[in-house]
């Protein structure tokens, strides 16, 4: 009996399948009682659906014979990684057996001679660059959630992150994965040669948000750290003039390690919350970091502080310590967090522009959230183009978080406009699904789904997400999904 069997004051009835699940994997690593699976019910969204089980396997084996499980009682599987996400993906609208991975967190080797990695899933992204700090080598996909966010969730969303600027995104840098597909066999996938002959189907598998089959384990690739960091806090009195620097910069053939940039109405939720020191009255900084030889970083920094001001930066403050950069590191990683200051609830949405589209975007994302009377908060990847406008709105209010999704689909529709897409990183999940037809034609997403019944025809692996249609997950199952809010407020569509 697990300890929160003891808390509850209702016992539910043992079904057939917790108990072949809980032959197989001890009945510890079995959650059914509905106090424990609340807990699984959520990921970083607005959206909330509750697993009828959620189980804690340590290997592929096990998780083999889970989906062997799961088939038998014709139930729908979800991955789940550390619940960080922003789109739904985990949300598990079919109910079924949720597979956490808390218990699958080893470390297995550390090669530098070959420069990779192998990790399970369940590996927290920032404790692997922490485990390879002492051989002066780090893991470069950084999403400002690292500190909580799983490797499997990272390859599953191909996750970027700040310096992903220079570094690139989870796909450049996964070599090689072991999974488990949806009949239970255990394949490997990739390696380490230049050239790997065949389909490439790790490349499949990074961002399928769990639909073509579980990922066991990730063979990373690792890098030196740079012998030297230069970081910039650039201060700004109208957004317009730093998201005009950020193409400058990048145009005048700079590509610094990170671009980062949050606006007036986020530095004041971080001051709030943090106290950094951040000017209240700027309407916008950029966080500008570079990395590379010792020899000529002084004078690449110097360059970018003079470009800085050269388009209109009333002050350029330059980390003079490591706990300066980490500080200002501080004010960009904790800004969502931060928001809870402004306002009980925020929609973040993810779209992506042709960076020298950034000033007309951001203006006319004004304009939408004036029609829509919301307030946004913006945190940028600015290099990347990728917008994360919060739109922040309190649930308790009738009407409110329909006004927020129109506004944010506005705001996607503005993004493929002009030539971007509708997330950068986050995924589509359940909240994308209405917006992939504005990028893809119905002959695309045919295609998609092609791929996908090839892999994993049955569609019991995440059901209901990524793509749009024929997801067989069946109107039923739709029905199910009650999208919460946070603020305790459940509406059931
Ligand atoms: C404060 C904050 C900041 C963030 N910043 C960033 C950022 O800078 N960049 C960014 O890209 N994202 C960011 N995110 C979003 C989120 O952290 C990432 O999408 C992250 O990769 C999710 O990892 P997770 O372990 O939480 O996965 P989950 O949310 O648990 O799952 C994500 C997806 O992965 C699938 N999955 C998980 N494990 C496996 C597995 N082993 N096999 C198959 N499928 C699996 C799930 O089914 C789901 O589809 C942020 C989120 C927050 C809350």
């Amino acid at each position: 009996m697990t300890v929160s069997n003891l808390q509850s004051p209702i016992m539910q009835p043992i079904s057939p399948a917790v108990q072949e699940l809980q032959r197989l994997l001890g009945a510890r690593n079995v959650l059914w009682q509905p106090d424990d699976l609340r807990v699984y019910s959520y990921d970083g969204s607005n959206n909330m659906a509750t697993p009828d089980i959620v189980v804690l396997p340590e290997t592929a084996k096990q998780i083999s014979e889970i989906i062997k499980i799961a088939r038998r009682y014709s139930m729908a599987i979800v991955p789940r990684g550390s619940g960080t996400g922003l789109c739904g993906a985990i949300t598990p609208i079919a109910g079924g057996i949720m597979i956490a991975f808390a218990r699958m967190k080893k470390i297995h080797h550390i090669d530098l001679e070959n420069r990779t990695a192998l990790v399970e899933p369940g590996v927290i992204n920032l404790d692997v660059s922490t485990a390879l700090a002492p051989y002066r080598y780090f893991y470069a996909p950084d999403p400002s959630s690292q500190a909580a966010c799983s490797i499997g969730g990272n390859v599953a969303n191909n996750s970027g992150g700040p310096h992903c600027l220079l570094y690139g995104v989870t796909a450049n840098h996964v070599l090689g994965l072991e999974v488990v597909l949806e009949d239970g066999e255990i394949l490997w996938l990739g390696g380490t040669a230049p050239d790997e002959q065949g389909y490439d189907l790790v490349a499949a598998f990074i961002g399928s948000e769990g639909t073509l089959g579980i990922i066991t384990k990730i063979l990373v690739r690792i890098m030196p750290l740079p012998e030297a960091t230069r970081t910039l806090l650039a201060v700004f009195n109208t957004i317009e003039q730093a998201s005009r620097t950020v193409s400058g910069v990048i145009g005048a053939g700079v590509i610094p390690a990170a671009i980062e940039m949050i606006d007036g109405t986020t530095i004041r939720a971080v001051e709030a919350a943090y106290n950094i020191g951040l000017p209240l009255d700027a309407d916008a900084v950029l966080l500008i970091e570079v990395d590379g030889p010792k020899a000529g970083i002084d004078e690449l920094q110097e360059m970018l502080a003079d470009f800085c001001q050269e388009y209109g930066a009333r002050e350029v403050r330059i980390a003079k310590n490591e706990q300066e950069r980490a500080d200002l590191w501080k004010a960009r990683k904790t800004a969502l967090g931060a928001l809870g200051r402004l306002a009980p609830n925020y929609y973040i949405q993810d779209g992506v522009v042709p960076r020298s589209k950034l000033p007309y975007v951001l203006q006319q994302q004004d304009a939408i959230a004036k029609k829509y009377n919301v307030t946004i908060a913006n945190v940028l990847h600015a290099g990347d183009g990728n917008l994360h406008p919060n739109i922040l709105f309190d649930a308790r209010e009738e009407g409110a978080y329909e006004r927020v999704k129109q506004a944010g689909g506005e705001i996607l529709k503005l993004c493929v406009d002009v030539g971007g897409t509708i997330s950068g990183e986050h995924g589509v999940g359940l909240e994308k699904l209405d917006y992939m037809p504005l990028l893809f034609q119905q002959s695309d997403l045919d295609a998609q789904a092609k791929l996908r019944d090839a892999i994993a025809p049955t569609r019991i692996l995440n059901p209901c997400k990524m793509l749009p249609q024929g997801s067989k997950c069946g109107e039923a199952a739709r029905s199910k999904l009650p999208q919460a809010i946070a603020g305790n407020t459940e509406v059931w569509i």
